[in-house]
């Protein structure tokens, strides 16, 4: 058992801002005016190793807002490039960010990356600087997807200030501290082959391998970027079937915004489906549905097209093609597993993908809520009428329910497992609360109204979504139609 930090005693490294050029450049964050810290995250200090006493610590606001640096820290804007809709920008980079360096505990490096630092070389007419609205979705997202087994960035903590910045209407300065095993993007690769360093990109792949495939780095470079790409490949797979079966959509799946060790990864007008409608697209400026929420699979795909591009003076196509081969197989497993889970499924059966294309064709038929109905199915068991399955959908699919019932009925035979043990499994899978659009809205307006309670409360709903929390009732119902459609702003 290590003993917990204070904050005085955190010391970062800075393993990455060692690299020095090509891959960034070195300065100070310009501190937000008149600072207010709005939250910390117990949670995330655990895994930093910082003694939970320290949420309270008024320094925070300091640090968060870049006027404090925590000590050893060399801030660092780091330069990467990407597709963005399909074309390439060579001029992306940390443009509001800055990677203030590492935490080590319990064995694993943590980056620490402030948000809404303020302009670096990279931020092109950008302000460098981030708003309450689009920081407080961010803190949420990852907490909520952590929570539902997926792998994503978290935020440490938040601060607002008094600092006007310019968006659609005048709004206030924000901060986030985004904490990650890794801040490297597959823009970063893109970047050092585009501009043809290719001595740098070996020694970022060896960067990378160094801290995540520590077995391949006596390995020559051919053979660590096939392992680094072969790593890639599944921890994206595993990413996208997370993704799909908890209904959530990214918003803006640009290779500037993948991680290369597969975290969910820049979160912006995201959203969490409400109904089950596969065509959902969350992102309003984008008007051909490139990143609809069925188009994920796909695009990531297309996303790791680019990545392998990019590794093609390191390795030949046969590999590259190879590599790129292991997504599709992944992901159906990734993806039939967890949607085995969601039905309480323990064995397999070859009908299974079937059984679950057929709800999911009935749920896109209806509109029926995605979390509500698949919470409701978990404490089902065989009764007809199924009422409280059929109060979430419409009355013309009442049939097309029961005929699936049947079915279900049928495939549940073949299970062993005791059906009260399933419903308790079911329950532990499929969450009563979801990151619903409507709520994080009316979390962002009490905070701009310097409320921060509906924050606190949303965040402990999210960080146990799948526990009962009977005081917070109304923050697991559906949104009311009009609800369902508020307009996200895309900027941020
Ligand atoms: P994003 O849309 O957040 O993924 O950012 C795309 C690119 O624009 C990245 O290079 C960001 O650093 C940069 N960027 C986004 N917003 C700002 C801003 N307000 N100021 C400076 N750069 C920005
Ligand atoms: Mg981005």
């Amino acid at each position: 058992m290590t003993t917990l930090k204070t904050l005085v005693q955190v010391k970062l490294h800075h393993h990455y801002a060692d690299l020095g050029e090509p891959f960034g450049t070195a300065l100070p964050p310009t501190p937000l005016q008149n600072p207010r810290l709005v939250h910390t995250n117990p949670a995330v200090l655990s895994l930093l190793g910082i003694d939970s006493a320290e949420a309270d610590n008024p320094q925070w606001a300091q640090i968060a807002s870049g006027a404090v640096l925590l000590s050893g820290s060399k801030p660092f804007a780091m330069k990467y490039t990407g597709h963005q809709f399909g074309s390439y920008n060579p001029d992306l980079g940390d443009g509001r960010a800055l990677l203030l360096g590492e935490i080590e505990h319990d064995g694993l490096r943590w980056d620490l990356h402030l948000k809404g630092a303020g302009q670096t070389p990279y931020s092109r007419f950008g302000d460098g600087r981030a708003v309450l609205r689009s920081t407080i979705r961010e803190y949420l997202a990852g907490e909520a997807l952590t929570a539902l087994g997926i792998r994503s960035t978290r935020a440490l903590c938040l601060v607002d200030s008094e600092e006007p910045v310019a968006r659609e209407k005048l709004e206030t300065g924000a901060a986030l501290i985004r904490v990650a095993r890794s801040h490297v993007r597959f823009g970063h690769f893109e970047y050092l082959f585009y501009t043809r360093q290719l001595e740098a990109q070996r020694k970022l792949v060896q960067f990378v391998c160094e801290q995540f495939l520590p077995d391949s780095t006596d390995s020559d470079a051919q053979a660590q970027a096939e392992a680094l790409l072969r790593f890639t490949v599944a921890r994206s797979a595993e990413l996208v079937a997370g993704w799909q079966s908890v209904g959530f959509a990214h918003g803006v799946l640009n290779t500037d915004n993948m991680s290369i060790i597969g975290d969910t990864f820049d979160f912006g007008p995201y959203g969490f489906l409400d109904d089950y409608e596969p065509g959902f697209i969350c992102n309003h400026s984008d008007h051909t549905g490139r990143y609809a929420f069925d188009a994920q699979p796909g695009v990531v795909l297309w996303n790791l097209n680019a990545l392998a591009h990019a590794f093609s003076a390191l390795l030949d196509t046969e590999t590259l093609k190879d590599c790129l081969g292991q997504y599709q197989p992944l992901l159906i497993e990734a993806y039939a597993e967890r949607m085995r889970a969601k039905l309480g499924l323990e064995i397999e059966d070859e009908g299974d993908q079937q059984l679950s294309a057929d709800l999911l064709q009935l749920l896109a038929d209806g509109p029926v809520d995605y979390t509500l109905f698949f919470r409701a199915l978990s404490r089902y068991c065989g009764e007809r009428p199924a009422s409280a399955l059929e109060a979430l959908v419409p009355p013309a699919q009442h049939p097309a329910l029961a005929h699936w019932l049947d079915h279900y009925d049928h495939r549940l035979q073949k299970e062993t497992r005791p059906s009260g043990l399933r419903s308790k499994a079911m329950l532990h899978t499929n969450p009563k609360f979801i990151l619903r659009n409507y709520l994080a809205q009316r979390v962002i307006e009490a905070a701009e109204q310097g409320d921060y309670q509906p924050l606190d409360d949303f965040l402990t709903l999210l960080q146990s979504p799948f526990d009962e929390h009977p005081e917070f009732e109304s923050w697991a119902a559906a949104p009311s139609e009009s609800g369902k459609h508020l307009p996200i702003s895309c900027s941020s």
